[in-house]
């Protein structure tokens, strides 16, 4: 299947959440591909992918009404930079930022934890990608108690209802954000932990991919189920049919380009965006504009 364009939303449909209580990660195979092939079909759609995009990014800024978020979370080596570049290859960089959630600085920590996201968001017309968010809230603040400590969060608000309140909180700020216009698409790569093993050895043996290894990365890899366990959770109780999650297969990077290009596309399209509409008055203040032009000298 999907061989042209329009066959894209097909394409994306199996990964899709956008309620399910009963979703369990461990039925979705991060190698995944849908039988299809980078060197025939895929590599095809992915070269128009870009131009559709490209287009519709365009009206988007044009149009100036909606933004949208795009959330990437992952495990290290999952892919995140990689998507986010090809994604936006062919976007206008005026219309589009990347804001990466690295540790938070203590200017963050002295504040809520969704104060430095607001800081971040796209504004009307553009389109914000968030490397990692405030879903680390939930994932690595979750796997290492320490890190909530370091929040200075009053200890009465501490209890075992934490992480269900903070579904809670994240659920409505993304509900409040659509109410507002920013449409919201969120990405779990789902790399598989002998995929990511391999990334690593890779970073570790060719020289100009040394930068990219940090020893912390190994460390988590250890707390792999935990994480797995974190985000599953953390899925269940934020997929919602405004801000759908997206469990795309890892393990082969152009797939997992396909997929998120593919819902980009069909999220751009599901707007019905177009360029400003020129009425009769507009339409005689062009004409004249250009017969002032070219009477120019
Ligand atoms: P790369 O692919 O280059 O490794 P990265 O997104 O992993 O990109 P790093 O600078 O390596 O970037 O790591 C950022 C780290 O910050 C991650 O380990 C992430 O879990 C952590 N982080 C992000 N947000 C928070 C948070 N709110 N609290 C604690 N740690 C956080
Ligand atoms: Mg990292």
């Amino acid at each position: 299947m999907a061989g042209k364009l329009t066959d894209l939303p097909q394409l994306v449909k199996p990964y899709r959440l956008a309620g399910s209580k009963n979703f369990r990660l461990s039925d979705f195979d991060p190698a995944d591909h849908q039988n299809l092939d980078l060197k025939n079909e895929a590599g095809d759609l992915l070269k128009q992918g870009i131009e559709r995009l490209s287009d519709l990014q365009q009206k988007l800024y044009a149009h100036d009404r909606w933004a949208l978020l795009l959330i990437f979370q992952a495990m290290d080596a999952g892919g995140k930079d990689s998507v986010i570049r090809h994604v936006m290859s062919g976007v206008n960089p005026q219309g589009c930022q990347v804001y990466s959630f690295k540790q938070p600085s203590a200017e963050d920590l002295s504040h809520d934890y969704l104060w430095r996201a607001s800081k971040g968001l796209p504004q009307r017309g553009h389109i914000g990608i968030f490397n990692r968010s405030y879903y680390e809230e939930v994932l690595v603040v979750r796997v290492h108690p320490d890190l909530l400590a370091a929040q200075r969060v009053p200890q009465p608000l501490i209890t075992k209802k934490l992480w269900k309140e903070r579904f809670k909180d994240i659920r409505n700020f993304e509900q409040y954000l659509s109410r507002n216009g920013i449409v919201i698409r969120k990405f779990f790569l789902n790399v598989s932990r002998d995929e990511q093993k391999r990334r690593f050895l890779q970073r570790l043996d060719e020289p100009e991919k040394n930068w990219k290894f940090s020893e912390s990365d190994v460390h988590d890899r250890e707390r792999w189920s935990d994480y797995m366990q974190a985000y599953q959770d953390a899925i269940r109780h934020t997929a919602t049919l405004e801000a759908p999650w997206y469990v795309v297969p890892g393990d082969n990077k152009w797939f997992t380009r396909l997929v998120v290009a593919s819902v980009v596309i069909d999220t751009l399209e599901s707007l019905k965006l177009h360029f400003p509409v020129v009425d009769k008055q507009r339409q005689k203040e062009l004409t004249s504009a250009k017969r002032f032009l070219l009477r120019e000298k």
